[in-house]
């Protein structure tokens, strides 16, 4: 019997999305986290796939056609920035198409059965980008277009996205506030970029209660965290029934990061790896994608996704 690991799509676009020198969000990000898998063995263990680029019209059901042009245009006419914090590049339109199609290929393989999960370790990151424009590092919202690429092409009806990223995913809330097709939870540090996500935000209409805002401070650590997980969002995931669970799985609350004051240690994120699977397993037979978001400290970037990875493929 062939053994079925977890699948790990990258593409090397990913490295020339250049956002310029210092910016938090680099190509060295992924260069770290490649050797880092290389030096501890992981490396082996999981399946490596390239992905092709996201089809236009899987990025239209989640952007409008003027906002994917301008990226593209921008990129095409050798780049600039779409604001303070957001930079497009040359081959930035390109990368970004990689990085959704990376998801898609992986809800794909996931849903088929051919991996019990999957890990998309790709930039330029998604999950602040709006249906209308770039934010935060982030152009295209690949784990939105990724969700709408499950429920559209594997006839799912309900998936549900847990985003761990220290900062709210607001572009993936706005996608999907008024559809009770797509549960978004997320924990975020509050106060801190963007702003948005408090806890009274809980989707409207149709979407009323499918979305789930759970807020820390600066400083919190492991228990807050695993407290969350037991009280909040596994009874959330158990509720809502889903079929596929994805995550955004962000390393910016690691406690070395930059960006934020969440103290998080490498071992946490396999901790919450592990309420993850075990929804999951019994739930939507362990279905689950990942989607690498942010984690600016290239050290415990690497570590944390080093122990997320280790308990996907359970070695
Ligand atoms: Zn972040």
């Amino acid at each position: 019997m062939v053994e079925k690991l977890t699948h790990i799509f990258y593409h090397p676009l990913s490295l020339e999305h250049d956002t310029g020198y210092g910016h938090p969000e680099r190509a060295d990000r992924i260069r770290a986290l490649l050797q880092h898998l290389e030096l501890t063995g992981l490396k082996e263990h999981c399946e490596w796939k390239t992905p092709e680029p996201a089809e236009l019209d899987s990025i239209l059901s989640n952007h409008g056609l003027s906002y994917i042009e301008t990226v593209r245009e921008l990129a095409e006419s050798g780049g600039g920035h779409f604001d303070a914090d957001t930079v497009i590049s040359e081959k930035s339109y390109e990368a970004a198409l990689r990085s959704s199609g990376a998801c898609i290929q992986a809800i794909d393989t996931v849903c088929q059965g051919e991996a019990p999960n999957a890990f998309c370790m790709n930039r330029p990151p998604g999950h602040h980008a709006r249906p209308y424009t770039a934010m935060g590092f982030c152009l295209y919202n690949t784990i939105a277009i990724g969700a709408r690429h499950a429920l559209k092409a594997h006839n799912l009806e309900r998936v549900f996205i847990f985003d761990w990223d220290v900062h709210h995913g607001n572009g993936t809330q706005e996608s999907f506030y008024e559809d009770a097709s797509v549960y978004f939870c997320s924990i975020h540090q509050s106060p801190l970029y963007p702003g948005t996500g408090h806890p009274s935000e809980t989707g409207v209409g149709r979407g009323e209660g499918s979305t789930l805002n759970l807020t820390v401070s600066s400083g919190t650590g492991r228990d807050v965290y695993e407290s969350f997980m037991t009280e909040r969002v596994l009874p959330a995931m158990r509720n809502f029934k889903p079929e596929l669970i994805m995550v955004s799985a962000g390393f910016d609350a690691h406690r070395r990061d930059p960006l934020a004051g969440v103290q998080l240690e490498d071992e946490d994120f396999g901790m919450l790896t592990r309420y993850v699977l075990e929804a999951a397993n019994d739930l939507c037979e362990g279905r689950v994608v990942s989607v690498l978001e942010g984690g600016y400290d290239l050290q415990g970037f690497s570590g944390g996704v080093e122990q997320h990875l280790k308990e996907m493929l359970a070695v």
